[in-house]
């Protein structure tokens, strides 16, 4: 069966339940909050149920729900994975079998209609629109893509029981925390509605936002992209081009500068023994997907100016050499990094000092045929349109 077809073809028929719940929702959460808090003032358990629980609930869909199940991204303990099923289903934004396949669909199939949240049907309907109808495939079409899950016991325990799930999570316990002040109307409002609220647009936004706004360092096949100003409202995955061609990386910001916070939430469920095995991607595949975008333009550059055969030759001539000599002294320095790293306990301390005044070299080898590449760039974006 052509999964590709799930979601085109006729108008599917309404989701009533999630159309009311997403209507619902912002009008209890911003304005219930504010005539409560007109009313009643605001007490410092109320912001803080609300920045837990969204905090909570947020890192259970960005770490649990993506990372972890949509990705396999690294492996965690069973405790972490009843947490996030828990606080992941807090969130309101279906099981995570549903999610995860939803996700999947949307890796495999991007900007195409089997992506059910595809952006080129608008910034809109990827934003939410998607969730206003029904999902008309069966279970079996539906789970195709989760085998993983679908054989995971807690996970179907998790389907099987979401809707108590979210009653308890989502609305009872906020409540619950509300009446240790006798204002259990107070954590209803604040860290039940306006955090589900603020919860659902922060993933929205990567649907939308993270489709229509930011750089594509690393690949320009499809219209995920990458901004740095999206990241701190999503726990980190803002660098979404990154995340779309290295899916399998734990970490959406590679750079330790990026703000990524679910990565580091996930070197903290590490560092405390809690998760294992967290993939990344090697840097040379980085460097190298950097690089292909970097010639792709240049490449597009040249046919916009109607560049000669000759200079088209001359010009992949030197690209290709500027490009092999950086990739070189980059993996030679990654290297060098690499064995330092390792085996720095064992040497003597006149045999550190070698090889730290290898890696320096190596490093600076590295930064030369950086700049080199870097101020051939330049030179290319300086070919006149309509030169031959
Ligand atoms: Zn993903
Ligand atoms: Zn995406």
């Amino acid at each position: 069966m052509n999964a590709n077809a799930s979601f085109s073809g006729a108008r599917r028929p309404i989701d009533w339940v999630n159309a009311v719940f997403l209507v619902v929702t912002p009008l209890a959460a911003f304005v219930g909050t504010f005539f409560y808090a007109w009313n009643h003032g605001v007490t410092w358990l109320e912001v803080a149920n609300f920045i837990v629980m969204f905090a909570l609930t947020s890192v259970s869909v960005t770490g649990g729900y993506h990372r972890y199940y949509s990705h396999r991204s690294y492996d965690c303990s069973k405790a972490v994975q009843l947490f996030y099923l828990l606080f992941g289903a807090a969130a309101v934004e279906n099981s995570v079998l549903s999610w995860a396949g939803d996700h999947r669909s949307h890796h495999r199939f991007v900007d195409t209609a089997g992506d059910p949240y595809n952006i080129l049907r608008g910034g809109l309907y990827a934003h939410m629109g998607w969730i206003f109808f029904k999902d008309t495939r069966d279970a079996k079409t539906r789970e195709r893509n989760v085998p993983d899950l679908a054989k995971d016991p807690l996970v179907m325990w998790q389907h099987r029981w979401y809707l108590p799930i979210v009653i308890v999570f989502t609305f009872a316990l906020p409540t619950y925390i509300g009446l240790i002040q006798g204002r259990p109307v107070g954590g209803l409002l604040w860290g039940g509605f306006l955090r589900v609220v603020l919860v659902h647009h922060t993933t929205f936004f990567i649907n939308s936002l993270a489709h229509l706004y930011g750089a594509r360092p690393y690949s320009l096949k499809d219209t995920a992209r990458d901004s740095w100003w999206l990241a701190p409202l999503t726990f980190g995955e803002g660098y979404h081009n990154f995340h779309h061609k290295f899916q399998a990386d734990y970490r959406n910001g590679h750079r330790w500068w990026q703000f990524d916070a679910t990565k580091w939430w996930i070197n903290l469920l590490r560092w405390t023994g809690q998760a294992w095995r967290l993939k990344r991607t090697p840097e040379p595949l980085i460097l190298r997907a950097r690089l292909e975008v970097q010639k792709e333009l240049v490449a597009r550059r040249l046919a916009a100016a109607r560049a000669s055969d000759r200079m088209w030759e001359k010009i992949s001539r030197r690209l290709e050499a500027g490009s092999a000599r950086l990739q070189a002294a980059h993996e030679a320095y990654v290297q060098a990094r690499a064995e330092r790293r390792r085996r720095r306990e064992e040497w003597t301390a006149d045999l550190r000092r070698e090889w730290d005044t290898r890696l320096a070299a190596h490093r600076a080898d590295y930064k030369a045929a950086l700049e080199s590449w870097r101020a051939m760039l330049r030179a290319m974006e300086r070919i006149p349109q309509g030169s031959a």
